[in-house]
């Protein structure tokens, strides 16, 4: 995903803003990490250059 993403993107639990941990990007965008939302608790991973914006429950 590109970094630019994460203004768009949101916790699709509680709508609020994500936190970005970066584990392996390139020039054009992040292939590895996680999204925090520090409010839920909950981590979204970011696995090969997708972000899973599915609520725990969900996966
Ligand atoms: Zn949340």
């Amino acid at each position: 995903m590109k970094r630019s993403l994460l203004d768009i993107l949101a916790c699709p639990v509680c709508k609020g803003d994500l936190e970005l941990v970066v584990y392996e990007e390139n020039e054009e965008e992040i292939l590895e990490g996680k999204l925090i939302c520090k409010r839920c608790n909950i981590d979204y991973p970011i696995e090969e250059g997708i972000p899973n914006m599915l609520p725990p429950e969900l996966r």
